[in-house]
């Protein structure tokens, strides 16, 4: 029984898709003209958990992440490199594509791109006229009529009576209300355009997503997924094009995935406040950087730190550690652990729970040896894209990675097992440890280690 949040009622709620068995799932992809940041990894991951948690339970998912590959800011960049707007996002588009490879994001099921569905976006702006949500403004733009769709604001929970008012200070000429927004934009001279039935142009950005949803989903479909950022206009706009096209309702569940910050301000291109995922790649293994990311519910914020990354690699190692002197056969997956974590995952995707979960299994195994638990906890952790390396190989370059902090976690490993009498787990811990060339001293004062 999945219980999801969903951002269009405010509340948790028992999931039903439309079709039983089967999830249609779109979510906003990335703008291609400069390499992704941490912040595009964040949802990326979120959903790509999510992805692997619903077909874990039987779902079939049909996951659309789209590109966006026109837009101002890509003319823009294109302009100043000299290059064609083609030539810039197919450079970007396969540098998404060598972070997501390296992150372990699963690909979708479909990337569309919008200069791929420049039809589909036409042919649903001409339904928009047709039923006079749409128009034809002075300067040749195709503009949505905000104020004709009623219900709009009621995924940003913002009323448009309140949004009209606010707005009338401003006056844009060519708009017939400053809400109003561009649905297809009148090519200006020298930018890469298509033909339309209102000129040389080419579409906004909010149309697309309607469109190839639409498109590839059809008009109703079960989950809509983006960052929180995207949550007002665009997933606004995008309820406005297609319930109004359709007269259906557009997705059932609306998902947003929480910010990501550095030092409590928003990681984002306009601001200079980012890092992408490349530069972080070079400071930190990869499934470091997805626990750290996983470590936050996906709807919480959650703050980029030197700090937080080197707890990722801690606890990551741990879990590694409780594994590696196993031989790992395929086992039957131990009911009662596989529960605990379907309890937690189906809470609203509560990665944070399920990684507790993962550790208190984890010590479980510290304990006890037990192959079949082995490969439970390296099953779970599978679903969420974590011990995909041998323990062997991962230890190794957490160990290059960061050497003392690594030994100084085993040490304290090693004095719990002692602790808990477990003498031969503490006896494991120093034998590894000098495989490594590491020596331990234990005196009244606590335990120091050495290069032996
Ligand atoms: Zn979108």
């Amino acid at each position: 029984m999945l219980n999801l949040y969903n951002s269009l009622t405010r509340t948790k709620e028992l999931f039903k898709p439309i079709t039983p068995g089967k999830i249609g799932m779109y979510v906003c992809g990335i703008t291609v003209y400069d390499r992704c940041h941490l912040g595009h990894a964040r949802s990326m991951v979120c959903f790509d958990v999510i992805v692997r948690f619903l077909r874990s339970q039987g779902y079939k998912v049909n996951y659309v992440r789209n590109i966006t590959d026109i837009d101002d800011k890509i003319i823009v960049r294109a302009n100043e490199r000299g290059v064609s707007i083609h030539e810039l996002t197919a450079q970007y588009i396969k540098a998404m594509h060598d972070d997501t490879k390296a992150l372990n994001i699963l690909p979708p099921d479909i990337e569309p791109r919008a200069t791929a569905h420049i039809e589909t976006i036409i042919d649903l702006i001409k339904q928009l006229i047709e039923k006079d949500y749409a128009y034809v403004s002075e300067n040749g733009d195709v503009c949505y009529q905000v104020e004709r769709f009623k219900d709009y604001g009621k995924l940003s929970h913002k009323d448009l009576e309140g949004l009209v008012a606010g707005a009338r200070v401003e006056i844009v000429k060519e708009k017939r209300s400053p809400l109003d927004f561009v649905l297809w934009k009148k090519a200006k001279s020298g930018e890469p355009s298509w033909s339309s039935p209102w000129g040389e142009g080419r579409p906004g950005w909010h149309i697309e997503c309607s469109a190839m949803a639409m498109h590839e989903l059809g008009e109703q479909f079960d989950i809509h997924g983006g960052g929180l950022d995207l949550q007002f206009p665009h997933h606004e706009n995008e309820i406005a094009q297609s319930e109004a096209a359709s007269g259906k309702a557009f997705a059932n569940y609306w998902m947003h995935v929480g910010m990501l910050q550095i030092n409590n301000e928003k990681m984002a291109k306009s601001t200079g406040n980012f890092f992408t995922i490349e530069d972080v790649l070079q400071q930190h293994h990869p499934e470091v950087v997805r626990y750290f990311l996983l470590s936050s519910h996906y709807r919480s914020p959650l703050n980029y730190s030197e700090d937080n990354l080197h707890n990722a690699l801690k606890a990551l190692s741990r879990l590694y550690q409780s594994i590696k002197d196993i031989n790992l056969v395929e086992c039957e997956l131990d009911k009662a652990w596989l529960e605990q974590f379907n309890t937690a995952m189906n809470d609203d995707f509560n990665t944070p729970v399920a990684l507790s979960v993962l550790f208190q299994l984890s010590h479980e195994i510290n304990k006890t040896n037990s192959a079949q638990l082995a490969f439970t906890l390296k099953h779970l952790a599978s679903l969420l894209g974590l011990l995909q390396s041998s323990s062997e190989t991962f230890l190794q370059a957490g160990l290059k990675e960061d050497e003392k902090e690594w030994i100084e976690l085993l040490i304290q490993e090693r004095l719990q097992a002692r602790a808990e009498r477990n003498w031969a787990r503490a006896d494991e811990i120093r034998k590894n440890l000098a495989e490594q060339g590491v020596e331990l001293e234990d005196s009244a004062g606590g335990t120091t280690w050495r290069r032996s």
